[in-house]
């Protein structure tokens, strides 16, 4: 394939081209272990003089890892700046895919590879400069954390926090490298996932008012969902600064019923509210149960053992970071940018914040690009990081 003749110029000067090709290479897939990959990283650092901290899950086939730059004055602890990245990716399964997803690949002004954009380009390019700020000597400490489980949750990163908290580490900033087209991005929505479960009554079809029908109470359910969507939709509350600018409802999957001639017994859905941060979400889902139970009389008439009942499935809370914040102006003094954005997909920003460790999200890519077969990020929104990271390094070092 011909690359444009910008592209060959930029591709030497990447500095971190090489450490992302390394860390694309491993597949760490949410549902396999990222130990390889995180052991890869322990070595890097070791090697830089730098110890890690691994925070394992309850099967220890993952670990979230920690790692500090010390402060030329000896300072672990106290203040500095935390760069965070999440080490899994979402599967490749049943995704066309023109080249090997495992394997970072160029072709023109795009690199290719599952997990380019969301987020490994992110975190190889930290870890690029790493041997340069130490050379350099750092005012203040600069905390590396790398974790498992966010695409499934934001799971291990709560493990991380709750350890840096308890070994008394105290950053004054983070900034999570999650794609935001290195734009500075200071809120994202919170997000509640839930199943509905619908318990009705079988019956024969021909009989259908014997039972309960527990698709229809469901659709019942998922429309009086479409209809508050719709609300949030034309009245709001409204913040123009997100791409959505409003909370919204979803339903994402519904199972229920065997066959056309059985009143089904069973019904289960999946919906989620994306709210806006300062959005109640109990309040939403106690309006949804509010709903169901106007329901109960019908069926209870029939089968007094139906029953709706309600699990949480996920929990992200929402951040707001002001604007004026210290973490935020660092942000926008790295990024060579005014501008600030917010925006509707969840992060582990949200759980830094709420550990009272104000955040951003600034990182390279594109969140459309994310997921998808033949994730892509230019090579010029890595330079744009890397730009990125020079700065940091200016406001951060002693030389
Ligand atoms: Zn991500």
């Amino acid at each position: 394939m011909n690359a444009p003749a910008a592209t060959t110029a930029l591709q030497p000067q990447l500095v971190g081209l090489d450490l992302i090709r390394t860390l694309v290479a491993f597949d760490t897939t949410s549902r396999e272990s990222n130990l390889a990959l995180i052991h890869w990283v322990r070595d890097y650092l070791a090697r830089e003089g730098v110890e890690c901290r691994l925070t394992f899950d309850d099967d220890r086939r993952k670990a979230n890892l920690f790692a500090t730059l010390p402060a030329q004055d000896g300072n672990t602890l106290s203040g500095g700046i935390v760069l965070s990245g999440h080490t899994d990716v979402v599967p490749v399964d049943g995704q066309p895919w023109d080249s090997p997803p495992f394997q970072a690949t160029v072709i023109g002004d795009r690199i290719f590879g599952r997990g380019v954009t969301d987020m490994k380009s992110f975190s190889a390019i930290a870890l690029a400069f790493v041997p340069d700020w130490l050379r350099r000597g750092l005012k203040q400490p600069v905390h590396l954390a790398l974790s498992y489980d966010e695409e499934v949750g934001c799971i291990g990163v709560r493990r991380l926090l709750a350890d840096i908290a308890a070994q008394g580490v105290q950053p004054r900033g983070c900034i999570v490298g999650e794609p935001s087209g290195m734009r500075v991005v200071i809120a994202h929505k919170g997000k509640r996932g839930y199943r509905c479960r619908v318990r009705g009554h079988e019956a024969h079809s021909a009989l259908a008012p014997l039972g309960v029908n527990a698709i229809q109470v469901a659709s019942e359910i998922v429309s009086f969902l479409a209809q508050m969507a719709r609300r949030f939709q034309e009245r709001g509350a409204f913040d123009a600064s997100y791409d959505v600018p409003h909370t919204t409802v979803h339903t994402g999957v519904i199972r229920g019923g065997t066959a056309l001639n059985i009143v089904p017994r069973d019904c289960s859905f999946d919906f989620e509210f994306r709210h806006l941060p300062f959005d109640d979400p109990e309040q939403l889902l106690a309006e949804v149960k509010r709903f169901a139970a106007t329901l109960l009389p019908e069926m209870h008439a029939v089968d007094p053992t139906t029953h709706i009942e309600f699990d949480s499935l996920s929990t992200l809370p929402g951040f707001d970071t002001h604007g004026g914040s210290e973490i935020a102006a660092l942000g926008r003094a790295c990024a060579a940018t005014q501008e600030i954005g917010k925006v509707s997909f969840g992060s582990e920003a949200a759980l830094f914040h709420n550990a009272e460790i104000p955040a951003i999200i600034c990182g390279p890519g594109h969140i459309a690009q994310a997921h998808q077969p033949n994730e892509w990020v230019t090579l010029e929104q890595l330079a744009q990081c890397e730009r990125f990271m020079r700065r940091l390094g200016d406001h951060l070092c002693v030389a």
